[in-house]
C-alpha cells in the first residue's frame, strides 16, 4: 500500500516474552500488515465480467478489464457494499465520501497501464481487531480499508521462450486492509491473520481462501531495541499461508538483527519469501508513492454513501466471533480457551449450538472439541463433511448421561456412527452396549470376585487402594459394561472401606 499513514503511535509495552536475544542484547521485532482479501461477489469492480476462480485463459474479461481505447469502468455496488460490511465487522469508521485514484506502473498484466485504486481517501479509515495470544487480548489497530482492482497472472513457466498473460484476474475487486505496526510477533501476526480470516468469512465478504489468493498478505517488518524508536522495515510480498507467515517474520527478523548486530544498516526493501528454503530475498528497493504518480481517477465520481444505507448495512451483520465467545462462556458455561476453539469457523460454531441445545454446553464443547474435531483432523475433512451429526452426537452425549453408556462405551459408539452411521440408540439396543445398572446384576459379580479372592480381601483390610482392583475385576468380568460408580460404591461397602 502507499497512502500516507497518517502518524505511528507505538500502542504496545515491551513484552519479554516477545524479545529475540542477540550477541549484544534483547531485540523487538515490530510487525504491519497490508492484506488483499478478494471481495466475494459474481463480477468484478468496474465490469460485468465474472470474478470466479480459474477457468480457460481470458475467458473471464470484458472490454473494459482488457482495457479498450472508450471504455469507461462502472462501479460494482455489491462490492461497495461488501466493503462497508468489513469496514462494520472490523469496528471501523465507513467514509462516507471516497475517492478513487489511478496508481500508475507498467506491467504487461496490467492493460490499463494503471490500477484504480484509493489512495487519500479511503472508503474506510481506522478500525481495531482483537486477537488472543496465551490467554491474553490484544487490539491490533486498523489503519484504513481501499478498495482496487487486481491485476491480471503473468505466467513465465509455460514456455522457456515466452511469457503469457492471463487477464482473467484483472479488474477483480480487492479490499486492501491495512494495519498500524501494533505486532510484536511471529504468533502475534499469525494470530491477527487467522482472526481477520474469520471474521470475512462470519461476514461473507471474502472467503478467505489462501491458497487461491483470494487472501494475500504483504509482511512489514522491523526491529529495535526493546521500546526504542522504530527501525527500518523491510516489506514481505504476498505471502500466501499463515504457516509461511511465521516463517518468514522469524527468518527476517533475524536477518535484521544479523546486519545490525555486525554494525551494518538495513536497507528499506520489497522483499520475497521462498517456502522452499524458509528464507526472504530481496525483490526490488521500495518505491515511493511519488513514483506512482497518484491522481484521482477523471472517469470515476467520487463514492457518496448515505448514511442511512450503512445503517442498514448494519443491521444485517451476524453475530461475530467475538460477540459470539462472550455468548458461548456466559450461556453455556465454557472456558475461554473452548469457546475461542469453536468461534474460529462459524460452521463449527452452528454445529456445537445445535449439540447443546437442551443439554450441557461444556459436556457437548468436550465432545465437539475432543472427540470431533480430533476425528476430523485426523480424517481430513472439514465440519460440513462430519458423517457423525449434530442429531447423533447429541444422542450419544444423552446416552451418558442417562447412564445407559459408560464414557468409554460412547467413545465406541462414537466411532461406529463415524463409521458406519445409524442410530445412537438403536446401535447400543441392538449390540448390547447398555452398561449395567441393576445393582443386584453387579451385586452378584461383586460378591463373586470377593469370594475368589480372600488375599487380595486381607489386604485391603489394610491397603484401601487394592478396592480399586476389585473395581476392576469386576469391570472385566462384565466386559466394561457395569457402571463403574455403582462397581465402586459396592466394593467399597463390601470390603468395609468408607
Ligand atoms: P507504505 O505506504 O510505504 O507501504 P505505510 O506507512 O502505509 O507504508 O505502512 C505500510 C505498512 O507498514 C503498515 O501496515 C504499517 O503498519 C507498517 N509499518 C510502518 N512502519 C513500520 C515499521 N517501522 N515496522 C514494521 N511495520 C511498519
Ligand atoms: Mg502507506
Amino acid at each position: 500500500m502507499d497512502a500516507p499513514v497518517t502518524e505511528i503511535i507505538d500502542t504496545r509495552t515491551p513484552n519479554e516474552k516477545n524479545f529475540i536475544e542477540g550477541a549484544t542484547g534483547p531485540w523487538e521485532v515490530i510487525i504491519g500488515m497490508e492484506i488483499h482479501a478478494q471481495v466475494l461477489s459474481k463480477a468484478k469492480l468496474f465490469s460485468g465480467a465474472s470474478a470466479e476462480f480459474g477457468g480457460e485463459p481470458n475467458t473471464h474479461v470484458s472490454l473494459v478489464d482488457a482495457a479498450m481505447p472508450g471504455m469507461l469502468p462502472v462501479i460494482n455496488e455489491f462490492c461497495v457494499e461488501q466493503a462497508v460490511r468489513t469496514g462494520l465487522g472490523l469496528n471501523a469508521k465507513i467514509n462516507l465520501y471516497s475517492v478513487f485514484d489511478r496508481k500508475n506502473y507498467f506491467y504487461p498484466d496490467l492493460p490499463q497501464g494503471y490500477q484504480i485504486s484509493q489512495y487519500k481517501q479511503p472508503i474506510v479509515g481506522e478500525g481495531t481487531v482483537y486477537i488472543e495470544v496465551d490467554g491474553e487480548t490484544i487490539p491490533v489497530g486498523i489503519e484504513r480499508l481501499h478498495l482496487e482492482q487486481d491485476a491480471g497472472k503473468s505466467i513465465h513457466d509455460q514456455h522457456p521462450d515466452y511469457s503469457y498473460v492471463d487477464l482473467n484476474r484483472a479488474g477483480v475487486a480487492l479490499m486492501e486492509i491495512v494495519t498500524k505496526p501494533d505486532m510484536r510477533s511471529a504468533e502475534e501476526a499469525k494470530a491477527f491473520v487467522s482472526k481477520l480470516r474469520t471474521i470475512l468469512r462470519y461476514l461473507g465478504t471474502c472467503d478467505g481462501n489462501m491458497e487461491q489468493g483470494s487472501l494475500r498478505a504483504d509482511i512489514n517488518v522491523s526491529v529495535r531495541r526493546p521500546g526504542g524508536p522504530f527501525g527500518t522495515r523491510c516489506e514481505i510480498k504476498n505471502v500466501n499461508s499463515i504457516r509461511f507467515i511465521g516463517q518468514a517474520i522469524e527468518y527476517e527478523a533475524q536477518r535484521q538483527i544479523d546486519i545490525l548486530e555486525s554494525g551494518g544498516t538495513v536497507e528499506q526493501e520489497t522483499r520475497l519469501f521462498d517456502p522452499k528454503k524458509g528464507e526472504t530475498r530481496s525483490m526490488r528497493s521500495k518505491e515511493e508513492a511519488h513514483d506512482y504518480r497518484y491522481f484521482p481517477d477523471p472517469d470515476l465520481l467520487p463514492l457518496k454513501l448515505d448514511a442511512e444505507w450503512v445503517e442498514q448495512i448494519r443491521a444485517t451483520l451476524p453475530e461475530l466471533p467475538d460477540a459470539k465467545k462472550a455468548r458461548f462462556i456466559e450461556q453455556y458455561g465454557l472456558t475461554p480457551y473452548d469457546a475461542s476453539v469453536l468461534v474460529a469457523d462459524k460452521a463449527a460454531a452452528d454445529f456445537f449450538e445445535e449439540v447443546a441445545k437442551g443439554r450441557d454446553g461444556k459436556a457437548a464443547a468436550n465432545w465437539v472439541i475432543n472427540e470431533l474435531f480430533g476425528r476430523l483432523r485426523k480424517d481430513g475433512l472439514s465440519i460440513e463433511q462430519s458423517p457423525v451429526s449434530a442429531d447423533q452426537l447429541g444422542k450419544i452425549i444423552d446416552l451418558v448421561k442417562k447412564g445407559d453408556i459408560s464414557g468409554r462405551t460412547a467413545k465406541e459408539l462414537f466411532d461406529i456412527v463415524w463409521t458406519e452411521g445409524g442410530d445412537p440408540e438403536k446401535i447400543v439396543e441392538e449390540r448390547g452396549m447398555k452398561q449395567v445398572t441393576d445393582l443386584s446384576a453387579i451385586e452378584k459379580v461383586v460378591d463373586e470376585v470377593i469370594a475368589a479372592n480372600p488375599d487380595k480381601v486381607e489386604q485391603a483390610k489394610k491397603k484401601p487402594n487394592v478396592a480399586g482392583w476389585f473395581v476392576g475385576q469386576v469391570m472385566k468380568a462384565t466386559q466394561g459394561k457395569a457402571n463403574p460408580k455403582a462397581v465402586n460404591d459396592l466394593v467399597r461397602k463390601k470390603l468395609g472401606i468408607s
